[in-house]
């Protein structure tokens, strides 16, 4: 009896685990060199042999060469798993945060969605699917891509960058689910050493105990096929710091010795292996990850509590299970229904001179602003108090501490401290060998800040 109340009790606490799940990924873009088809040819179907799906992130130049090439076998292998994005030229000038890094939010985001459209129709029309996830080139990164990529109808963000990031696990920003800096979370055997397999797989297992303490989340480990056959990345060798060369000077990167590749293989199954046979441990795909996330949709609140964070601190809160970026709670003050909106599109100012707004000028100003996030889909840069401006934040806050009856309000300060969660370094952030020496993109990053008002942490279900 004992002994059955134990068996019991032990069964309990290994259903209660949480779930950690493994987002394999791999960046197909070598479209240069044949031999990278050979090698997704050869993942794909180790991976699958396996009973291992994992998320291929394919260019759209790259479906289209393994058409020309008559690669049916290997764009059939690459079906088996799931298919990304990882847009439609990928180091051919100029990428992505280069012509984005002067645009503002609305053109950027319909410039994005001109170039990469016809990216994304044709993994459509060689894949058969409408690609589940996006992630830039490198590091060339703009928040304006998100509209567009929600346009296209790609609901996932799946990359490694730092522009933006909360607390290295899965968030929703700018409408889409996020797996995206994932910091001390991501995990990437060092193909090139054998004799540091083990430490990396003592840190997974570490890693997924403590994922397993904090209520489940996800490992991030990816790589590029390319790196398995070829010895140098095939666009370093062509458009390096900004190089642009014509089709027909492109040059095929180095290979690797039969021997060094074999060893990558080798070093990258066994890492696979390990992880699959790890209790509670699941590979998942990018089209599988929202349903493991509650939506983004938030529901009934409690509004005072709202109130009281928003007065104090424009950021992300999670109360009583559900996760409300500055935005939702924003939209709940304001007696909204919950839908995602975006951030505004430029910093707005306060010119606003009084400490006390009255209460009728007050309320149409909220009116006003009710209609225009209603009418754009995104939150105003300022809102008019008469002739006057409150900058949004200043606004969200002012909204937050009013009683909703007395005769005047009270001014409020806004204190965003969603903003730490974007990068300030100019540089570093997109530090790419593709991208023209000393190329800084600020703006980028302050665009970025207003989208903050849409960041918030993705629940597990
Ligand atoms: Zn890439």
């Amino acid at each position: 009896m004992r002994c059955l109340v134990l068996i019991l009790i032990s069964c309990l606490a290994l259903a209660a685990k949480p779930p950690v799940y493994v987002m394999l990924w791999f960046d197909t873009e070598d479209y240069i060199h044949p031999a990278a088809d050979d090698a997704a040819l050869r993942i794909a179907q180790e991976l699958e042999q396996r009973g291992v799906r994992a998320t291929f992130k394919i260019v759209g130049e790259k479906a289209r060469v393994l058409e020309k090439r008559r690669r049916y076998d290997v764009i059939r292998a690459l079906s088996h798993h799931d298919i990304g994005y990882h847009s439609n030229y990928h180091s051919v000038q100029p990428t992505p945060a280069l012509y984005l890094k002067d645009m503002g939010w609305l053109e950027g985001a319909a410039e994005f969605q001109r170039r990469e459209q016809p990216g994304v129709e044709d993994i459509r029309r060689v894949f058969g699917v409408l690609p589940s996830c996006y992630g830039q080139p490198g590091s060339s990164w703009g928040p304006q891509t998100y509209p567009a990529l929600l346009r296209m109808g790609i609901p996932v963000y799946l990359d490694e960058a730092s522009q933006v990031g909360l607390d290295d696990q899965t968030f929703w920003f700018g409408g889409m689910l996020n797996v995206f800096h994932m910091g001390r979370y991501t995990i990437r055997p060092d193909l090139d050493d054998t004799s540091r397999l083990a430490s990396t797989l003592e840190r997974f297992d570490r890693t997924v105990e403590e994922l397993q303490t904090r209520g489940g989340g996800v490992i991030s480990t990816y790589f590029h096929p390319t790196e398995f056959v070829t010895a140098k990345f095939w666009d370093a060798v062509n458009f390096i710091h900004g190089a642009n060369p014509e089709r027909g000077e492109w040059r095929l990167p180095p290979m690797r010795a039969q021997e060094d590749s074999e060893k990558r293989f080798r070093i990258t199954l066994q890492y696979v292996e390990h992880a699959r046979k790890m209790e509670g441990v699941k590979f998942i795909t990018a089209r599988e990850l929202p349903q493991l996330y509650k939506s983004a949709d938030v529901g009934a609140a409690d509004r005072a509590r709202l109130a009281a964070h928003l007065a104090m601190r424009q950021t992300f809160l999670i109360l009583d299970g559900v996760s409300f970026s500055a935005a939702d709670t924003l939209l709940v003050l304001l007696g909204m229904e919950s839908r995602y909106v975006d951030g505004p599109s430029e910093n707005g100012r306060t010119t606003y001179s009084g400490a006390e707004i009255q209460r009728s000028a007050f309320e149409q100003a909220k009116a006003g602003s009710v209609a225009f996030i209603r009418s754009t889909g995104r939150l105003p840069a300022e809102v008019w108090i008469g002739s006057q401006t409150l900058a949004l934040t200043d606004f969200a806050a002012t909204v937050a501490g009013d009683n909703g009856s007395s005769a005047s309000v009270s001014l409020r300060k806004g204190n965003p401290e969603m903003e730490k969660y974007i990068a300030t370094d100019p540089a570093r952030p997109f530090n790419w060998i593709i991208h023209p020496e000393g190329f800084e993109a600020g703006h980028l990053l302050d665009l970025a800040r207003l989208q903050a008002w849409t960041l918030k942490p993705a629940l597990l279900r």
